[in-house]
């Protein structure tokens, strides 16, 4: 806590856009009365103060190499409460495309004949490394939702992230569903809390915000055969945001 009573929150970020740090800022110029209950000890992206003695750690981005470990164990261990900013930091995001080639060919296709130069392995969310308390999902994410869950956790509660599919809220705003336009989503196997926003506009969903916790993955499939989709198309649908999730289930499943 600061001497004012405030607790005290710092923004970190790692391997992403800083898309969902912007939204922090964009928020916070709507709701400047949320600087009224908490002191921001540190923001790269909106300030030059780097304070160390923070409640809540809010990270944005992945992890993508060996030395980003320390610094997250570092940020944890100063941290009572550590909060995924976004779906690079959550489940690691479009970062965890590399994955999906091999290492060395993505480091030479992204920096050339100095690719040695630079140090990086497959992107991983940073609850791979530490014990992570709670994410804000999206690319980027929700500026509502941020406020909601900063709120939340300054009450003490649970914050207010949606585990049903985002087809609950395309449906309760009345949309025509892609399918019925020959087009595939994954709304029904995606968790909601963006109001359904691509559909809504006219595009399919991507599970930008990752997968709901029980998501029927095997009937979503067989949906996605329906509409004529090769096994290539459907993990191409599926891998944009969640390709570390896919690869670990794969995995487990051997
Ligand atoms: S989640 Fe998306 S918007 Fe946020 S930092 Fe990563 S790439 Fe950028
Ligand atoms: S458009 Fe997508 S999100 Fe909307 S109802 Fe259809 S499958 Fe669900
Ligand atoms: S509709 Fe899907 S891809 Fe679009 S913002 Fe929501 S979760 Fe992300």
């Amino acid at each position: 806590m600061s001497a004012n009573g405030k607790p005290k929150i710092a923004f970190f970020d790692f391997t992403s856009c800083e898309g969902c740090q912007l939204t922090v800022v964009d928020s916070l110029q709507d709701h400047p009365e949320l600087l009224n209950v908490v002191e921001i000890v540190q923001f790269r992206e909106a300030m030059s103060e780097k304070g160390e003695d923070y409640q809540i750690a809010f990270i944005e981005g992945s992890c993508t190499r060996e030395s980003d470990e320390a610094r997250l164990k570092a940020i944890r261990e100063r941290a009572s409460l550590v909060v995924a900013l976004g779906t690079c930091a959550h489940l690691a995001g479009v970062n965890a495309l590399k994955a999906l080639h091999p290492l060395e060919d993505v480091r030479k296709y992204v920096y050339g004949d100095k690719w040695e130069w630079y140090e990086t392995y497959d992107a991983r969310p940073i609850e791979a490394v530490i014990p992570v308390d709670f994410a804000i999902p999206g690319c980027p994410i929700d500026r509502n939702e941020f406020i909601a869950v900063v709120k939340a956790l300054l009450l003490g509660k649970k914050p207010p992230i949606p585990d049903y599919p985002v087809c609950v809220e395309c449906r309760l705003k009345e949309n025509v569903c892609m399918y019925t336009k020959g087009k595939v989503c994954l709304g029904p196997v995606t968790r909601a809390g963006c109001g359904a926003i691509c559909p809504t506009y006219g595009s399919s969903c991507e599970a930008c915000r990752g997968f709901i916790s029980n998501p029927n993955q095997d009937s979503m499939k067989d949906v996605l055969a329906e509409a004529g989709l090769s096994v290539d198309d459907i993990m191409n649908i599926y891998t944009m945001f969640t390709t570390y999730q896919v690869r670990e289930k794969l995995l487990q499943k051997g």
